[in-house]
């Protein structure tokens, strides 16, 4: 079938977009490789989305999938793996089931995936003590001592949840203060199970098949620090492969685009954090998937 609009990206940029489209009259496909709602669904609460005073990341990612299949939004879970226009303008994307979707202008919401800290054996202890997300990998390590590494609010959230359920929490940052909210380090600074490094960096990952510890260089002098899980929060980069012949990439592969989040070719968008753009927020990415929406419908209406 052919959709008027396919959005890559099941996060708040995707969802919203599809939800624009759809009140717009289009139709519209949104395909998400892993959980809709995206990166937020990592965050145990969010504080700082208009009109939630406080909710967890889980369930505004529900909402916002619920809402736009309640104005239509057809969705599909499955991995965008190519992506091509044809000499008449369709837009195709090939899906890692096989599957061939067209449409006549594309949304890329791809947002961004967590960034590695490029240690040995990182990768092979990925889910045997090495972890990217405390709310989702979190209750495995109830009772153990784990460390954080960052400095920025998902640090300090992943923190702050881990401090609930684990013996002993290590807060490893490479600077003396967090870029994150002051009100999450205070939150931080009052539990007793929670101990700031500081000026230190991950050297080296400890284990055999399962992570036993990690040692961290502080001012000059190395520090074993025993625990069973490392939760690795030091940012995002984004995962624009797939599009990097339809839109200019800046040298941290973040997709450049207009005001009207247009990209290098026509009836191509593109929202959300794999955007290069100054600010990543959850109500940016919101925007950017609104303005992409509408700019995608004056397209298909030119
Ligand atoms: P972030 O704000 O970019 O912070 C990344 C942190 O990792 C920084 O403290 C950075 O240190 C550190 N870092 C980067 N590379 C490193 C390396 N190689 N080794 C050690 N440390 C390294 O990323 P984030 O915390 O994932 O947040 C991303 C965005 O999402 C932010 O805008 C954040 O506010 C937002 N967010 C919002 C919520 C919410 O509840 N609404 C929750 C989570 C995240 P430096 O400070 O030294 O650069």
């Amino acid at each position: 079938m052919l959709y008027d609009i396919l959005i890559v990206g099941g996060g708040p940029a995707g969802l919203t977009a599809a939800t624009y489209a759809r009140r717009a009259g289009k139709s519209v496909l949104v395909i998400e490789k892993n959980a809709f709602g995206g990166q937020i669904t990592w965050s145990p609460k969010v504080e700082n989305f208009p009109g939630f005073v406080s909710v967890s990341g889980a369930e505004l990612g529900d909402k916002l999938l619920e809402q736009a299949m309640e104005q239509g939004a057809e969705v599909e879970l499955d991995e965008v793996t190519a992506v091509s226009v044809r000499p008449d303008g369709i837009k195709t994307v090939a899906c890692d089931s096989g599957a061939v979707f067209e449409g006549r202008a594309l949304i890329a919401a791809v947002g961004a995936k967590p960034r590695m800290l490029g240690l040995a054996r990182e990768e092979e202890l990925v889910g045997s003590g090495v972890c990217f997300c405390a709310v989702c990998d979190g209750a495995f390590y109830a009772g153990k001592d784990v460390a954080v590494n960052g400095g920025g609010n998902s640090a300090l959230q992943d923190a702050l949840l881990l401090s609930e359920k684990c013996r002993r929490v290590y807060l490893i940052h490479r600077r003396d203060a967090f870029r994150g909210e002051r009100k999450l380090v205070e939150a931080l600074e009052k539990r007793e199970n929670v101990e700031f490094v500081l000026r230190a960096s991950v050297a080296e990952l400890l284990g055999g098949d399962e992570l036993t510890g990690v040692v961290v260089e502080q001012d000059g002098q190395r520090r074993e620090l025993p625990v069973a899980g490392l939760f690795v929060a030091i940012g995002h980069a984004p995962d624009n492969g797939i599009f990097s012949g339809l839109m200019d990439l800046d040298r941290a592969g973040y997709a450049a685009s207009g005001e009207d989040c247009l990209t290098a070719t026509p009836g191509v968008f593109v929202a959300g954090d794999c955007r290069a753009k100054g600010v990543r927020q959850l109500t940016t990415a919101a925007a950017d998937g609104a303005v992409a929406a509408l700019a995608a419908c004056r397209y298909l209406d030119e």
